[in-house]
């Protein structure tokens, strides 16, 4: 065994690598959620630990460090054990395959996705590769915390190799029904592997409930409902939030415990980008540009599963309905592209310039654009300034795990004092825990334009109040709680005797 009693297993390093000159350099990391620092915290009191994760190796350059520190003085146990993998196989297993066969599944596009048995292999190898390194770097007993889809087979080979671990396993994505996941050729070896832990925690209930079907539909199970482990009721003031949904699942080796954990903010990081000046610089420019008009806002990744062009084409609708509204509100767009590599999101992107192109060309006038499209990815704190800046937030998603940018926009909003409202698909995790929010069906293209021209119009009081509701929920549920009562539910789940 080695020397981690709490070991990180994320495809990601906890920080940033590139190459400079042919030398790797290291940075933090770039990456917008708070998920990272949140799972570096817990090695903040010298906790001894390990965060296994791939990186890079051109075969040409030589040596390969398996181990670096993280942060000598912020972590003083904490080492990143390195899995070398070539640009070919973080390719496959990470761009393509992963975003091609399970990313549609997962989100239920399953008429999009195409299964390759190759790339399985890859993706067994690559998992193989990971278990084993875990192995290598866990004590006696440690507890192993699992990342993601990405990671589904872990746990199956980690089993193997270490029955004395504790394994937990957090899913970050969606979930579906039992109906969509049976499409995908392995779904026996991904259950049976995900079902080798002692915890999995997903966002909402709904996905408990969706996972604990399919595994039933694959292996004669039994499962005990909420035996041993009351719902916890979370009440914030008025609001009463999501119930935590456990359930324990017998496969007759284990006792597989579940879980609903929503991710939550750092609202400190929100609180310091608004101290920035050049932030509240941002802020006044978005202002004077918005002055004269209402700001519908919309964040997301360029993705088929966000719902964009459906919003677009709804937007296009309320224009044409209600005539009033032109020269009146302004579509703010910010849209981040996929990585190069991840082909199947080039005609999403060429339809939705088109629509754009469409609509600005229809009811343009001078100094007045309907759509102001920005196709790039913006560092955190100008999305904080554009969150402040927007009467209506526009969130979309046909289906969506979570959806962090709803929460960051109640967040700013709550921070700042604002009136913003929140439109928000039903179809997101979020939309379990932010019923405050207007909820909409971007399936349904008539309520889509009716619910934000119902955004457009509504009076301070009720938008007031609605936020007031929904930031009380997202301050209480952070970051930190959420990392806090993962661990707890796992630490609770492993000193349940096995049978
Ligand atoms: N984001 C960003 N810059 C941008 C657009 C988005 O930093 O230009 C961040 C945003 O603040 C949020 C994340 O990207 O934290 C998107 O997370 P979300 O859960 O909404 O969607 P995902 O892309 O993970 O499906």
């Amino acid at each position: 065994p080695g020397h981690a009693e709490l070991v990180i297993v994320y495809h990601r390093l906890p920080y940033e690598e590139y190459r400079l000159n042919g030398q790797i350099q290291r940075r933090r990391p770039q990456s917008p959620n708070g998920i990272i620092p949140t799972l570096l915290s817990f090695f903040a009191d010298g906790r001894k630990g390990s965060w296994v994760a791939w990186a890079q190796h051109e075969p040409t350059d030589g040596h390969f460090e398996t181990h670096t520190t993280v942060d000598a003085e912020g972590y003083p146990r904490l080492t990143a054990a390195r899995i070398p993998l070539q640009k070919e196989e973080v390719d496959i297993f990470y761009k393509r395959f992963s975003k091609e066969a399970f990313w549609p599944t997962l989100h239920t596009f399953w008429e999009r996705a195409s299964f390759q048995e190759q790339d399985w292999q890859v993706f067994l190898n690559v998992n193989r590769a990971f278990a084993e390194r875990t192995a290598q770097e866990a004590a006696h007993n440690a507890i192993v915390w699992l990342h993601d889809y990405n990671l589904w087979m872990v746990p199956a080979f980690l089993r193997e190799l270490r029955p004395d671990l504790r394994l937990a396993f957090f899913h970050h994505t969606y979930f579906p029904s039992a109906d969509v996941f049976n499409v995908l050729p392995w779904r026996r070896q991904i259950i049976g592997s995900l079902l080798q832990c002692d915890y999995i925690g997903f966002h909402i209930p709904r996905q408990v409930e969706n996972f604990v079907d399919a595994a039933r539909g694959v292996f004669p199970l039994q499962v005990l409902e909420q035996q041993n482990c009351a719902p916890r009721f979370i009440t914030y003031g008025c609001a009463v939030g999501l119930d935590n949904m456990a359930k324990v699942i017998d496969t007759g080796m284990r006792q597989v415990r579940l879980g609903a954990h929503p991710v939550g903010l750092d609202l400190d990081r929100i609180r310091s980008a608004l101290n920035q000046p050049k932030v509240q610089k941002h802020i006044q420019q978005l202002k004077q540009e918005f002055q004269n008009v209402q700001l519908i806002l919309s964040v997301e990744r360029l993705d088929y599963t966000k719902g964009i062009l459906e919003k677009l084409n709804a937007f296009e609708q309320l224009l044409a309905d209600y005539p009033d509204l032109i020269g009146q509100v302004t579509l703010a767009s910010i849209c981040v592209p996929a990585a190069r590599e991840m082909t199947i999101y080039d005609s999403l992107q060429a339809q939705i310039e088109q629509a754009v192109g469409r609509i600005n060309g229809r009811f343009a006038h001078v100094g007045w654009t309907p759509v102001q499209f920005f196709f790039r990815s913006f560092p955190f704190e100008q999305v904080v300034a554009w969150y402040t800046s927007a009467d209506v937030m526009w969130i979309t998603p046909l289906r969506d795990g979570l959806n962090l940018v709803s929460k960051e926009f109640v967040a700013t909003q709550g921070l700042t004092n604002g009136q913003g409202v929140l439109v928000l698909s039903e179809f997101a995790g979020a939309a379990a825990e932010l019923k405050g929010a207007l909820l909409t069906n971007p399936h349904d293209h008539a309520d889509l334009k009716q619910v934000c021209h119902r955004a457009l119009h509504m009076d301070v009081e009720e938008a007031q109040s609605r936020l007031r509701e929904l930031f009380e929920i997202v301050h209480h549920n952070d970051i930190r709680r959420w990392g806090d009562e993962f661990l707890e539910a796992l630490e609770q789940s492993s000193t349940q005797p096995q049978g």
